[in-house]
């Protein structure tokens, strides 16, 4: 299969290097730096977006935000043959997925939204986890390209469901793991250490996912980021950006959210500082008071 594949940064370059293994992968990115390592990986270089598309028997998208999305597949649209299958995996709002997933639908492509998990590691290693919206016919022509990026894939109904899945999961997360930071300070205070909190919660109510894998207090998970001085993992400003996704929906959708939006400035607080690279659980240090 003939794919083209525009945004080749810290995701898109190992998504690629992956598809170009059994496919002839046409890459677009507007940096030299990221076009280059494409070639490296086995990728061949387009000098435009047109150039990546014509010809292409499907388009893959890896870009920062909706802005991008949107400018980048007015252009696609207009190079596409008939029949082209699009996939935008990047992380954008719901609003932009569904705009353009409409358009091409309009224009008579088959696209589908399908964002990620699992981090640089999980694009390099293809064992991502994708989260998609659109029809089933499209999403059942995308499936097997997608099963050579991610190990989980997961349809969610229409088109945007992807989106609304992972910014749903990752507000979640978000506040889950304030949480977490605030029991085990608490703990502390008290005069209970981290271990003995956690042997007991994580068997009891309290457990939950950022505990027991990404545990924010250190000791207790020896593979958690708390362990190495917070280096991520997932930063902090990347959480801030869906938590942010996320309450621009719920204002659409005029849906209450009040611990996400919490959460959102709480994690704005630590980008201010100077701390957004950190891991997200690095925000145990705005809960200490040790930032
Ligand atoms: P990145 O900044 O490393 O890569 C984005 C690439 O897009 C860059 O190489 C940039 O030059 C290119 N680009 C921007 N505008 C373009 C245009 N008009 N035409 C062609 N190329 C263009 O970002 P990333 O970390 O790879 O993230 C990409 C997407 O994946 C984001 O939406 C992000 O939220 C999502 N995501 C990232 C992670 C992560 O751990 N990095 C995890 C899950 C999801």
């Amino acid at each position: 299969m003939i794919i083209a594949f525009i945004g080749l940064g810290n995701m898109g370059g190992g998504m690629a290097a992956n598809l170009a293994r059994d496919n002839a992968v046409k890459a677009f990115d507007l940096s030299e730096v990221a076009l280059t390592k494409a070639v490296q990986s086995g990728c061949s270089k387009a000098d435009t977006v047109a150039a990546a598309v014509i010809g292409a028997d499907a388009v893959v998208t890896m870009l920062p935000a909706g802005a991008h999305v949107r400018s980048v597949y007015a252009d696609v649209f207009n190079h596409a043959a008939p029949g082209t299958l699009m996939i935008d995996c990047s992380t954008v709002d719901v609003d932009s997925a569904r705009a353009v997933i409409a358009q091409a639908t309009e224009a008579g492509f088959d696209m589908i939204d399908a964002p990620v998990s699992g981090g640089t590691k999980g694009a390099a290693d293809g064992t991502l986890t994708f989260m998609c919206g659109g029809t089933d016919e499209a999403y059942a022509r995308a499936k097997p390209l997608l099963d050579i990026m991610g190990k989980n894939v997961f349809h969610a109904g229409a088109a945007g469901n992807g989106q609304v899945a992972k910014i749903c999961n990752n507000m979640l997360l978000g506040i889950h793991m304030i949480g977490t930071c605030e029991a085990f300070n608490l703990a502390d205070k008290l005069g209970l250490d981290a271990q003995t909190f956690y042997d007991i919660s994580s068997t009891a109510s309290g457990q939950n996912w950022s505990m027991t894998s990404y545990c924010p207090a250190p000791g207790p998970v020896a593979s958690a980021p708390s362990n190495r001085g917070y280096q991520p993992g997932f930063a902090a400003a990347m959480m801030l950006k869906d938590l942010r996704l996320a309450k621009e929906a719920a204002s659409t959708a005029r849906a209450a959210t009040p611990l996400g939006a919490q959460a959102e400035a709480m994690y704005a607080l630590m980008e201010a500082a100077g701390e957004g690279g950190l891991d997200f659980s690095g925000v145990m240090k705005l809960i200490d008071g040790s930032l």
